[in-house]
């Protein structure tokens, strides 16, 4: 670690925690001292986080102490992650109900930030996140960091969305914090077109830094540039994603162009969930210090390790607007297996997707939006090589599903002039998996970002009634 790394993890962010009253500090020793333990300390350490927050809700939440009532309990009843199918889960829908029933009483006396969920998950949501969550956070990921040998302090260049990268009027103390304490600067992804990648690219060879950080889908706009342009690449230790499912093509792409590994995250404020990739790239660690996470069918019975279920988290941060069995659309497994790296926690195997946003076929079978790019390649295989070749000529793709179900595959190619009819193997796959759908193939010019500056490669208006 460098000096600079060990002045800021040491002095200038416990320095910075005090003026602001905050505790990444603090919660960051936790994590590290808990990173190698058993899986009984670590259970154990969850355990009393997870009683203690439930007694804190018996008395200072009026839903959880109606609930507890409803339903006979004490707070002494849930003891640990297995006795919590005791409480019902709570979803967006509740939260929106309940808001004022589900803020504790005590809020006056936390520092909280109030919060919204985006709009591209449905409804927005508002909910109100507590400085410890907060904390937890942050701790999470920087531990997570220096498994993959980045360390806070080092340079990090962010390219984000709103969510990552705030647009405030003026210089405020968070400002100072994130470019002199953080190193991280952030810029904005929302523009895409060439002349915004250009000054990207200024920017990151100007500030030369160890790591990138963003969504996925803008890093690949950025990588794709620095391709199409053949402008060369500094060394970085790592690039961090977020926000977004990563899909294995962009990973890829990242890995090929930057020449450096990509470590996924998996995160939400509404739900306090933490999880980041091990470093052996085999799924993502749960940071069990600061959530409970089960997977459950939508009921919240929980299912065996290995089945793909409801991500449904409890928030150990979070006390002025608890998170208690949240389900926060996501649909995701735990490996059965233990984590050969040595590290106790549950791994998460892979996120299938936000629930919502899966597709379904007219006979109302989901097909998970990270399906379709495989979808792309000849007999839907991905590990041949002529398909390969065959795929690698597509410069970006939307799949588009109508009201009726109808597909559209909308393929942007490299090359113009080149031949359409060795792309026709795509309807055939597609209507293998949207049986009865009308499937058609178009080549465009170009495909248009969201306005967050995400690059959205499944847009689908149909949804499937019985
Ligand atoms: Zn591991």
């Amino acid at each position: 670690m460098s000096l600079y790394s060990s002045i800021d993890k040491y002095i200038l962010i416990p320095t910075a925690d005090m003026l602001t009253h905050r505790g990444i500090s603090k919660e960051w020793r936790i994590m590290d001292r808990l990173d190698m333990v058993s899986e009984e300390q670590l259970r154990e350490f969850q355990n009393q986080r997870l009683q203690a927050l439930m007694k804190h809700c018996y008395v200072n939440v009026p839903y959880y102490t109606r609930i507890f009532n409803e339903r006979g309990l004490k707070p002494e009843d849930i003891q640990c992650r297995e006795d919590l199918q005791k409480l019902p889960v709570l979803t967006k829908q509740l939260v929106r109900e309940h808001y004022d029933e589900l803020t504790s009483n005590d809020i006056s006396s936390r520092h909280i930030q109030k919060c919204s969920t985006g709009g591209s998950t449905g409804t927005p949501m508002q909910f109100v996140e507590d400085m410890p969550s907060w904390n937890m956070s942050w701790a999470s990921s920087y531990r997570a960091w220096e498994w993959y040998g980045f360390h806070v302090g080092e340079k990090l260049l962010t390219l984000g969305g709103n969510s990552l990268v705030k647009k405030r009027k003026m210089f405020t103390p968070k400002d100072i914090f994130d470019l002199f304490i953080m190193r991280n600067k952030k810029r904005s992804s929302a523009e895409v077109d060439d002349s915004a990648m250009r000054a990207h690219y200024d920017a990151y060879m100007a500030y030369k830094p160890k790591a990138l950080r963003g969504y996925g889908s803008s890093l690949v706009i950025f990588a794709r540039y620095i391709a199409k342009k053949s402008l060369p690449v500094l060394p970085m230790t790592c690039i961090l994603t977020t926000g977004e499912i990563l899909m294995p093509e962009y990973r890829k792409i990242l890995q090929d162009v930057f020449n450096c590994p990509v470590y996924d995250e998996y995160g939400a404020g509404d739900g306090g969930i933490n999880a980041h990739e091990c470093l052996l790239r085999d799924g993502l660690h749960i940071s069990e210090e600061t959530c409970v996470i089960e997977m459950t069918d939508k009921d919240g019975n929980v299912l065996p390790d290995g089945e793909i279920g409801y991500v449904t988290s409890t928030d150990l941060g979070n006390y002025a607007f608890p998170f208690i069995r949240y389900q926060v659309g996501d649909m995701a497994y735990i490996k059965p297996e233990k984590c050969s790296c040595g590290r106790a926690s549950r791994v998460i195997g892979q996120v299938i997707g936000r629930a919502g946003k899966l597709l379904y076929n007219k006979q109302g079978v989901p097909i998970s939006p990270t399906m379709l790019p495989i979808m792309l390649y000849r007999d839907n295989d991905y590990h041949n090589e002529a398909n390969c070749v065959i795929y690698n000529k597509i410069d970006q793709f939307q799949i588009r599903q109508d009201k009726n179900g109808d597909i559209r595959i909308l393929l942007k190619l490299k090359d113009k002039n080149e031949d359409h009819q060795q792309f026709e193997y795509c309807v055939t796959n597609f209507e293998m998996h949207f049986v009865g759908s009308k499937v058609s193939l178009e080549f465009v010019d170009s495909i248009p970002p969201m306005p967050s500056g995400k690059e959205d490669y499944c847009v689908s208006e149909y949804e499937y009634t019985k």
